[in-house]
């Protein structure tokens, strides 16, 4: 049977040390936010997945999600934890307050997230998803569905959805053919087929709310291989009035469910729509004027904030995903025994030494480790960013661009890692690794998923490459490089950092090398700048993470030298800083060469 032991620790580290909380009562939420009660949110929270989630896991992947008559049904105890999630609270932690949420900071919601993914990643995509929705709808929405739809999905009584995808058209959103047509009363009525909708369909929730994007037929009643028709619905699975009275089933029914490799317990549903009715989200198309071009239609815009959202959800559920088989790995690594340790028996009085005396062992594990810690840095870095780009404090303007550069790097960068971590785990266990009882194969095939959902990872990182890193004229780029060259320069002279700021500045040069080449060739030879994409993206990855071992090193130094009674938990998170600096920080230098090698070759491949 697979554990997972929720990380409080870590978490309470990162948000009361590494990102000082004292230090940020000033932005928007943290006002009331005290270590007494983050302790008692991480805690709570951490109860709940270890006892609710994780225990229905393994049991949800045998089962899987039923589809029956056009019903789908999901495993069992997964409506029961459900319940207990939403009248826990749980789903709506993050949401403002106004709309029926706790109004607590996203740095808080991320953590429990992530806990949550890591005890049951295919049960915490259905309130992940609603949480993605229900943002977008308290945006995008008039007031009656602010006060009727989104006060219930905060609440977890109705869920969201997020209804992209089409057999036609997954990345590339031009092709979609679903059509949404004007009727007199000022809705609209829905007509095409969405696949691979992530609990598009259940039987946890009352009601299911669909944020869909579909085309408006131009006068001509034409819809274009264009984004220019492209619009934003709120698709209800029962109609509701503007008094937020529940009504007749819409024209939306399930087509069926998909059979996949992994996250088995979540619904992957195919959805028709037949004369859905359907709320436009966002400004009316006007017609094109003589001679006017078509563009990119402003009705995409709620959609975007909605994917950013959803795109650093899936970036945590990579570092959720190694954090769970890494636990496993280690648990394992401790009980198996097998060989000796190459200096010579670690326990003589045994006929082997366990698993956990190899060198190479500890090096899959170790890395790991120093993936899942340095990752969870970066991304409660990130969301903290997000809360300083709301505020009024002068760095407001960088931090928005931060999180925006950052988003796609935590995204794929994460999500590969995650992957790569699952299955070094999985490597621990030997052969029983790939026996499906010993539960930690699950991982694997739970976590692949997240390199391809939410665009796939190639994709991501065309759009660091060709959109973030040129926007405003490389402003992120250069806010980015300017803090972390700041931070170098404060903490150069201090001895006891040098094994962390030498190779975090080794690093920073060759992404500083490797953006200008990119700046140089990728406009003249755009596949210069696709082929070089996935190299640079994980270089950032690597940079940035990099840099928050540095600065954790500085935190975890800082600590040891108070005589903490919890000394080892410090003592360990140096020993995963120094594998990061020894272990990832010399790729740089070879993605660089890659990166420099240009597009030619791959090009040339017939
Ligand atoms: C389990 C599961 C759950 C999902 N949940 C949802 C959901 O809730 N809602 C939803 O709308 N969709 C969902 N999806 C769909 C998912 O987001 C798409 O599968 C994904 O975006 C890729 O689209 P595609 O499958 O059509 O691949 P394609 O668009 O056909 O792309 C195939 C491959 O080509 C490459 N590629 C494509 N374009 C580019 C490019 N411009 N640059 C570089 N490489 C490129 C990538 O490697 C990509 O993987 C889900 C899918 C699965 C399997």
């Amino acid at each position: 049977m697979p554990i997972y032991r929720a990380p409080v620790d870590d978490f309470r580290f990162l948000i009361n040390d590494f990102l000082e909380l004292d230090k940020q009562h000033d932005l928007p939420g943290f006002a009331e936010v005290t270590p007494d009660l983050v302790e008692d949110i991480l805690t709570n929270a951490a109860k709940f997945c270890e006892e609710v989630l994780q225990p229905i896991n393994q049991s949800g992947d045998e089962e899987g999600a039923h589809y029956e008559n056009g019903v789908v049904r999901t495993p069992k105890g997964f409506k029961e934890a459900y319940k207990a999630y939403s009248e826990a609270g749980w789903g709506g932690l993050g949401a403002p307050v106004e709309i029926g949420g706790a109004g607590m900071p996203m740095m808080l919601a991320m953590a429990v997230a992530e806990m949550a993914m890591s005890a049951n990643q295919s049960f915490a995509m259905y309130p992940g998803l609603t949480s993605a929705a229900y943002s977008a709808l308290a945006v995008t929405g008039l007031p009656w569905m602010r006060e009727h739809i989104v006060t219930k999905m905060v609440s977890g009584e109705w869920a969201g959805t997020m209804c992209l995808t089409e057999p036609g058209c997954g990345t590339d959103l031009r092709l979609m053919k679903t059509r949404a047509v004007e009727q007199p009363d000022g809705t609209y009525k829905m007509t095409g087929t969405k696949i691979f909708i992530s609990g598009g369909d259940q039987d946890l929730t009352d009601n299911i709310i669909h944020m869909v994007i579909a085309k408006i037929p131009d006068e001509n009643g034409q819809i274009h291989d264009d984004l220019s028709t492209v619009n934003f619905f709120m698709v209800p699975k029962f109609l509701v009035g503007e008094d937020g009275k529940m009504g007749a089933r819409n024209g939306v029914s399930t087509g069926g469910i998909e059979k996949k490799m992994g996250i088995k317990a979540q619904a992957t549903c195919v959805l028709n729509f037949d004369d859905a009715i359907a709320w436009r989200l966002g400004p009316k198309p006007t017609p094109l004027k003589p001679g006017e071009k078509r563009s990119s239609s402003a009705g995409m815009a709620g959609m975007f904030g909605m994917m950013n959202g959803a795109r650093l959800g899936v970036g945590i559920q990579g570092i959720a995903i190694g954090e769970v088989a890494y636990q496993n790995g280690m648990a394992y690594a401790h009980e198996r025994r097998v060989g000796h340790a190459l200096t010579g028996p670690a326990e003589p009085d045994k006929s082997a030494d366990i698993e956990f005396v190899h060198p190479d062992v500890r090096r899959m594990l170790l890395h790991c480790r120093s993936f899942v810690e340095g990752a969870r840095a970066m991304a409660m870095w990130t969301t903290l960013n997000m809360s300083i780009a709301r505020s009024s404090r002068p760095e407001a303007a960088n931090a928005g661009l931060l999180a925006d550069l950052l988003t796609p790097v935590i995204k794929a960068f994460f999500t590969d890692m995650g992957f790569e971590a699952a299955n070094l785990a999985m490597q621990c266990y030997g052969g029983h690794g790939y026996i499906r009882d010993n539960g930690v194969e699950q991982f694997v095939r739970d976590g692949r998923i997240n390199q391809t959902y939410e665009g796939a990872n190639g994709v991501q990182a065309m759009d660091l490459v060709g959109r973030k890193l040129g926007r405003k004229g490389g402003a992120a780029p250069m806010a980015l490089f300017g803090l972390v060259s700041g931070w170098l320069g404060e903490n150069e002279t201090d001895a006891a950092l040098a094994p962390f700021v030498k190779p975090v500045k080794r690093g920073l040069d060759t992404l500083q090398q490797a953006t200008l080449w990119l700046a140089q060739h990728g406009l003249a030879n755009p596949n210069d700048a696709g082929a070089g994409a996935t190299d640079y993206l994980r270089m950032m990855g690597i940079v940035v993470t990099g840099w928050m071992w540095a600065r954790m090193a500085k935190a975890a130094q800082a600590k040891l030298a108070t005589n903490p009674p919890d000394a080892e938990f410090y003592k360990a998170k140096l020993v995963s800083a120094k594998y990061w600096m020894e272990r990832l920080i010399p790729e740089c230098p070879m993605l660089l060469e890659r990166i420099q090698a240009g597009s030619e070759t791959i090009m040339a491949f017939n």
